[in-house]
Order: structure tokens, then C-alpha cells, then sequence
């Protein structure tokens, strides 16, 4: 998506994609996520088909902005501008509104995404968005820039001791941060680099999102370990027991949920509007979405191709969900096999229930977050 990368940008029109969102309703998909690009450059066509996903009852609807709204505070009409945006936003169907954030330091955000003086905006934004009933979301890509000091990819020994220090001791400072600027809720999206055939153009060779297995791991494993301290004080949708998963096939486990990608959860690509099972299968064309039926879809998850953490997160809460009724024999033996696994689950489900499964229109809880305050490390 970076201005840099060459490739043609696209845009569907409203009538097109209401036609798709009456058929998404009409086949009971639950949930509809406007990405970008930069959703909020069509600040009209989005208010129009957030609002019409409303009205033909998707319970669920997200979209975010890369905080290009949030320039310029230092404007006399800057506060009256953020107003009528979060005026038009609150009167929508809108449940998920992200904010990205990708690093805990201003300079190097702003530098990343081009955006001088944004983050002083973004200060200034939250409290006029949270007067209007929306709490927006940080929205973490995580890259090398979150590091508490960033290093390249070496063979040194030692090497990879200090990448995991430094990204845990990062981790910490961007939730700090991100709870400074005025966030209530959080989350990270897993590093995406290089997938062959992507239809999503978020993925990028560049070095500062690309990792190796090893350090994937370490990454997730950073996350595992300082996300406890913080669940008292933010919002953090990320599951510990998603990480806790990847962290096993990093290790090279057989893995244990496929992603649904493809199954329950789809891309649709804003050039021909075709769905896909994701961003990244874009060999797999489903068709046009406004023709789409779930009886074209995969019948089984098998891919663990990429981390996605839109598929990824939700796959690792909602498998077992679906594996109890059905198949309780293999649920039940898991449940043996590796209980770890559900005594996280557990705690993510009483964790995101705590949380008002992070409905962007509700404000932080203090009293049911401070449950898990003490909670305890995982290991
Ligand atoms: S694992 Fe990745 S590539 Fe495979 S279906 Fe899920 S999001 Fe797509």
C-alpha cells in the first residue's frame, strides 16, 4: 500500500458493492471489514455502505484510516473537522474503527507513514471521538520499528537473545504509549512480507516487515509475555492463545486449526470485486462477490500458508467453538492432549467478554479489566 509500490489502485462503486453487501446479508455473513488503502479518502461512499451493511442487519462492521485525518492539528478548524468526522461515523453502522500506529516512537511513525505531525493529532482526535461514543482502536503492524532498538537481520551470536529483548521491551512501550495517547483498545497485526500471487497489496518485501521463522516466533513470543501486564489497563484483542499456537508451528508442530480462510471468512478485491478465500490466495477465485454462495467455498480449512492475523486470531477462538458440537471425540482429546491451549482459550474468551468483545462503541470497563490485573504469566 506504501506510495512507493507500484501498482494500479482501485476503488469499487457504491452501487456494485451495496449489491455484494445485500447478498453478504442474504447468505448470513455476520461481519463486513472496509479496508484500504485508505477507506476514509471516500468519506461519503464509506458513511453510505457502512450504513447500508447497518440496514440490511451485518451485525458487525469495521473500517480504519491510516491517520491522514488527524494532520494538521495545529489548524484553527482542526477540532471542528475531527467533530464532523466523528459525528458522520457515529451516526453509521460502525462496531470497529482502527487508528494505524507503528511504532511507539512519533518521529519514526510519522517518518514511516509520511504523516508529519499526526500523532499530536491523533492525542487531540481521541478525546473529541470518545465525547461522540467511538473508541477507536490502535492499529499495530508489527515491524522492526517497534523494537526498542531496531536491529537488521545478523548471524552474530547472541543475535537472536537481544531481538527478542528488544521487541518485548518495544511491545511494552507501544501499549504504554498507545494508553498514553488516550487508546483504549489495541491490536497487532502479525508480520505479512512477500506472499506470492497476494490480491492484498499489504504484504512488502522491505526489510523492516520481513522475518524469519525464528524470528516470528520470537515476535509472538514477546507478545505472549507482556500482553498479561497490560490486559488491566487496554483493550488488547490479540489472543494468547492464537500465539501460543503459531509459536508451536513456528516450532514446526504439525498445526493443530488451519486457518478459515476460504471456509467462513473471505477477501473481496477491490479491482474486479471477486472474492477470494483471502488476501493472499489470490490463485483461488471464487467470482463475483454479488454471485457469491458459501457452497462455492472450501469445504475444510488446510491452509497455514501465512499468519494473517484477521483469519488467523479469529480461526484459533472459533475452531474449538465449532469442533464441541461437532466433533466432541477430537475436542475432547485435544482438551487432553494440550490443555494449555484451553486454559488460555478460556481466559480470552472471559478476557474479550470483559472487553465488550472490543465493540468500539462501548467505553472500557475499569472494574471487569481489573479482574486481570493480577493475571498470571502463561510460560
Ligand atoms: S493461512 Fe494465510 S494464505 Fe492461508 S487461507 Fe489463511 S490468510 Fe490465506
Amino acid at each position: 500500500m506504501r506510495v512507493t509500490e507500484k501498482f494500479q489502485r482501485t476503488k469499487l462503486d457504491t452501487g456494485r458493492l451495496k449489491a455484494m453487501i445485500e447478498n453478504a446479508s442474504n447468505i448470513g455473513v455476520k461481519s463486513i471489514s472496509f479496508t484500504g488503502g485508505e477507506p476514509l479518502m471516500f468519506m461519503d461512499d464509506l458513511v453510505d455502505v457502512l450504513n447500508f451493511a447497518g440496514m440490511v442487519n451485518i451485525p458487525l462492521v469495521r473500517t480504519g484510516t491510516n491517520g491522514f485525518i488527524f494532520m494538521g492539528h495545529d489548524k484553527p478548524d482542526f477540532e471542528d473537522k475531527i467533530r464532523t468526522i466523528a459525528y458522520r461515523l457515529k451516526d453509521s453502522a460502525l462496531n470497529t474503527f482502527w487508528i494505524s500506529l507503528d511504532s511507539w516512537n512519533p518521529e519514526i511513525h510519522e517518518e514511516m507513514r509520511g504523516l508529519p505531525g499526526v500523532v499530536e493529532g491523533i492525542r487531540k482526535a481521541l478525546p473529541i471521538f470518545h465525547e461522540n461514543g467511538i473508541f477507536p482502536s490502535a492499529n499495530l503492524g508489527l515491524n522492526r520499528a517497534v523494537m526498542a532498538e531496531r536491529m537488521a537481520f545478523s548471524e552474530e551470536e547472541g543475535y537472536y537473545d537481544r531481538f527478542y529483548e528488544s521487541f518485548r521491551e518495544g511491545i511494552g512501550k507501544f501499549y504504554g504509549f498507545a494508553k498514553d495517547l488516550g487508546f483504549t483498545i489495541v491490536n497487532a497485526c502479525y508480520p505479512m512480507s512477500g506472499e506470492e500471487d497476494a490480491v492484498y497489496k499489504a504484504e512488502s518485501e522491505d526489510d523492516v516487515v520481513a522475518f524469519n521463522i525464528k524470528e516470528k516466533r520470537l515476535i509472538y513470543k514477546a507478545l505472549y509475555d507482556t500482553i498479561p501486564k497490560f490486559r488491566s489497563d487496554l483493550r488488547i484483542f490479540t489472543p494468547l492463545s492464537s500465539l501460543y499456537l503459531l509459536m508451536k508451528e513456528a516450532e514446526g508442530e504439525k498445526p493443530v486449526y488451519p486457518c478459515r480462510g476460504g471456509v467462513d471468512f473471505f477477501f473481496v478485491d477491490s479491482n474486479k470485486g471477486h472474492t477470494y478465500p483471502c488476501g493472499y490466495r489470490g490463485k483461488d477465485d471464487f467470482g463475483k462477490f454479488e454471485d457469491f454462495q458459501f457452497k462455492y467455498a472450501d469445504k475444510k480449512a488446510f491452509c497455514t500458508e501465512c499468519d494473517w492475523e484477521c483469519f488467523r486470531d479469529p480461526t484459533a477462538l472459533i475452531q474449538p467453538l465449532i469442533d464441541i458440537p461437532r466433533r466432541p471425540h477430537k475436542a475432547i482429546a485435544r482438551l487432553f492432549t494440550d490443555f494449555k491451549f484451553y486454559r488460555l482459550w478460556m481466559r480470552d474468551l472471559s478476557y474479550y467478554k470483559a472487553c465488550g468483545f472490543f465493540n468500539c462503541r462501548t467505553a472500557p470497563d475499569g472494574v471487569k479489566m481489573n479482574r486481570f490485573k493480577l493475571e498470571p504469566a502463561f510460560g
